[in-house]
């Protein structure tokens, strides 16, 4: 390059350099506006966050908290914007029931959970001879929930149940669990450092929420606190108890996993009402491990991934593992590594793994459609429960499909293909 070359390009530049100086001082006052702007409306919610705890002192009051127990459930507590992201997520797809299961069910789990069984084995003992529960429930439980205690969550119950509560999620839901939280930290229990558990509320080993806790925590250990974060007896204690007050039938397990005849001709009845266990013996139903079913009892099949795959036949105690958590995947999950646990015992029947799952948006049209053709599908959430499984069946039902109340790509395309 030429010396001339180079003096007009220098030219050329001081020429430019006012208007070049002059935006970037334009968009550097803007990035300082909007900083200022996102300074101010967050110091607006800040705010509004101390006002909404300042606002709850009188129902506290009400509840006999002391102004010194209030004052230090909310010292050091903020507006936590990530608990409100982890609350919006929603998942894209539903997991297939399948990969749920064997995610919650996996080898290392299922070892923990032997080791662990071994270390409390007396409290597993006392538990079932104070609450006539299934022990190797408890520790479905307990290791689905927290890894029989090793991942409880670090986030402070307080922290987290003020900003659910804060911005409305579910409505007044988490605003009770917190005025709950407070009553807990009254008694003494736990102190508010030590009251710690998932972004949702959820505390300690047995992930009880705060009103759970006041209605079902017991000090199983006998040393005057209920502490379901640091005891592991207390934690075993309070599920028996738990379990024991929502209806656990004695003697019963959850249920079994069972083999159906090839020519057994499944009705819509079949998957949705109880009978006893010789009334399935007698249509040539068998326990999938070859055991007998116990003399008295009743059951209803639950058939979750079609007729191929694994069949089982539950309980009452099964509702009463639901009543934890109402998915019928965590049930099953608490189900299966118990008995893994406990028992030693696996799955006999294979999940039908090749099978796409369907997108939650699909799920939804689906929901749509069936509701549409007069068919109970409870909320429109694209989740596959209880009422989606049913409206499936009785739509297999009436147009002669197989009742099996399974929700594939093939029912998915016949029914969004309808016109
Ligand atoms: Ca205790």
């Amino acid at each position: 390059m030429s010396v001339r070359v180079l003096r007009l390009l220098l030219i050329l530049l001081l020429a430019a350099l006012p208007a070049l100086t002059a935006h970037a001082a334009g968009a550097g006052r803007r990035a300082a506006e909007r900083q200022a702007q996102e300074k101010l409306a967050s110091a607006r919610q800040e705010q509004a966050f101390r006002d909404f705890v300042a606002s709850l002192w009188p129902d506290a009051e009400g509840l006999g908290i002391s102004r010194a127990t209030f004052d230090a459930a909310f010292a050091g507590v903020a507006f936590d914007p990530k608990i409100l992201a982890y609350a919006r997520n929603q998942p894209e797809f539903s997991l297939p029931i399948w990969r749920y299961v064997g995610n919650a069910v996996s080898q290392s789990r299922i070892a923990a959970g032997r080791e662990a069984a071994t270390a409390v084995d007396p409290w597993l003992k006392k538990a079932q001879a104070a609450y006539h529960v299934d022990a190797a429930t408890i520790m479905g439980i307990w290791g689905i929930e927290t890894e029989f205690g090793a991942f409880c969550g670090g986030d402070r119950t307080i922290q987290a149940l003020a900003t659910l509560a804060f911005a409305k999620v579910q409505g007044e839901y988490f605003r009770d669990e917190l005025m709950a939280a407070l009553v807990i930290l009254k008694t003494g229990d736990v102190t508010p450092a030590g009251m710690k558990g998932s972004w949702a509320g959820a505390m300690g080993q047995t992930q009880f929420m705060p009103s759970n806790f006041l209605a079902y925590a017991v000090d199983f250990d006998g040393d005057g606190k209920r502490d379901i974060w640091n005891s592991r007896p207390d934690a075993i204690g309070s599920t028996a108890n738990y379990l024991s007050a929502h209806g656990w039938i004695p003697d019963l397990p959850w249920g079994f996993e069972v083999r159906l005849p090839d020519d057994f001709k499944l009705t819509s009845a079949d998957s949705s009402e109880s009978a006893p266990f010789t009334a399935f013996q007698a249509r040539g139903v068998e326990r999938a491990d070859g055991q007998p079913f116990p003399a008295k009892g009743e059951g209803r099949l639950m058939i979750v991934a079609g007729r191929k795959g694994p069949i089982f036949l539950v309980t009452g105690n099964f509702a009463v593992i639901k009543s934890y958590n109402p998915s019928t995947a965590y049930a099953l999950a608490v189900a299966l590594l118990g008995d893994a646990i406990m028992n030693g015992s696996g799955l006999k029947g294979t999940w039908p793994t090749r099978d796409r799952a369907l997108a939650v948006a699909q799920v939804k049209t689906l929901q749509v459609r069936l509701k549409k053709l007069g068919f109970g599908v409870g909320e429109i959430d694209g989740k596959i429960g209880d009422a989606m499984r049913s409206a499936v069946r009785a739509y297999q039902e009436r147009h002669g499909l197989t009742p099996d109340g399974y929700a594939d790509v093939a029912f998915y395309k016949r029914i969004s293909t309808q016109k």
